[in-house]
């Protein structure tokens, strides 16, 4: 898979607040937004602390929006040297977009992103990992818009997404605006079923020395935190079921301690610098 005899260890949070869970309906209007409190200032602090003590770097998923409402939050972020791709503009699955509006709300995220960073957008990550076998337009419009390396897949069955068939570990895709890198993230079989334990709520579910132990143990590991993830003061949104308020809330106090432990593991990195590090010419085809 890699070249590079050390393990591929990507570092990598979803830049969104506590409020923005997919699939309900008070807050899939961007409009209720402002009607919630602010928590991502210091939920992101807290991150940017720890990685600055960890010494690592780690690639950024920010929403557009995020990125129109602190744009001083973003530039904090890239001045601390982390990258910072797009996760979206509205938070929108893919699967239940169209080809049109999906490349509007791509151009729009990367445009705000670019302009609060002043630097270019080439990494991208869909809500709810929710590029599917019925979204494949989505690659071509990536690609086209300028990203190189899309972190959208999950291998397995998902709530709000899911990618059935693909391996573990990077691929490419064959696009008509060049090759997109693809970094799925990283799940492991748990009673048959595909569980992405370096990140959301299994990463806050499963006892610590789990999730390292398994995360030494693959050559290939793909994260993906929240700040909210390590906010045990958030609100609790209204209205969930129950099996939705475990999964979101579950073990948010002591999510800050597996962080700094798994961390401890090291060899951390960011995106492009896993990208730099892996062998393309080696890794699979992605059968569209
Ligand atoms: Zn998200």
């Amino acid at each position: 898979m890699s070249s590079d005899p050390r393990p591929t260890r990507i570092l990598t949070v979803d830049l969104e607040d506590w409020f923005h869970l997919l699939e309900y309906g008070g807050s899939s209007d961007p409009a209720q937004w402002e009607n919630y409190p602010e928590r991502i200032r210091r939920n992101t602090d807290l991150l940017l602390d720890t990685f600055a003590e960890a010494g690592v770097q780690a690639t950024f998923f920010s929403l557009g929006w995020a990125a129109r409402t602190y744009p001083d939050l973003l530039k904090k972020i890239s001045d601390f040297g982390h990258e910072i791709g797009s996760h979206s503009d509205t938070h929108d699955l893919v699967h239940q977009s169209n080809p049109a509006a999906f490349r509007a709300d791509l151009r729009r995220s990367i445009d705000a992103i670019e302009g609060a960073i002043g630097k270019k957008v080439t990494a991208y990550r869909a809500p709810g990992f929710s590029i599917t076998r019925s979204s494949l337009w989505a690659f071509e419009i990536l690609a086209e818009c300028g990203i190189t390396t899309d972190c959208s897949l999950f291998p397995s069955a998902h709530a709000h997404g899911g990618f059935g068939g693909l391996g573990q570990g990077p691929a490419r895709i064959e696009t008509r605006s060049g090759v997109l890198k693809e970094l799925p993230v990283s799940t492991r079989e748990l009673a048959s079923r595909g569980i992405a334990f370096a990140g959301g709520g299994y990463f806050r579910l499963l006892p610590s020395f789990l999730v390292n132990h398994w995360s030494k143990r693959t050559p290939y590991l793909m994260t993906y935190f929240h700040p909210r993830d390590f906010d045990p003061e958030q609100p609790v949104l209204p209205g969930l079921s129950k099996r939705r308020r475990f999964r979101s809330y579950v073990g948010l106090a002591g999510a800050r301690s597996k962080l700094v432990n798994l961390l401890s593991i090291g060899g951390f990195h960011s995106v492009s610098e896993a990208e730099r590090r892996i062998s393309w010419d080696n890794t699979p085809w992605l059968i569209l």
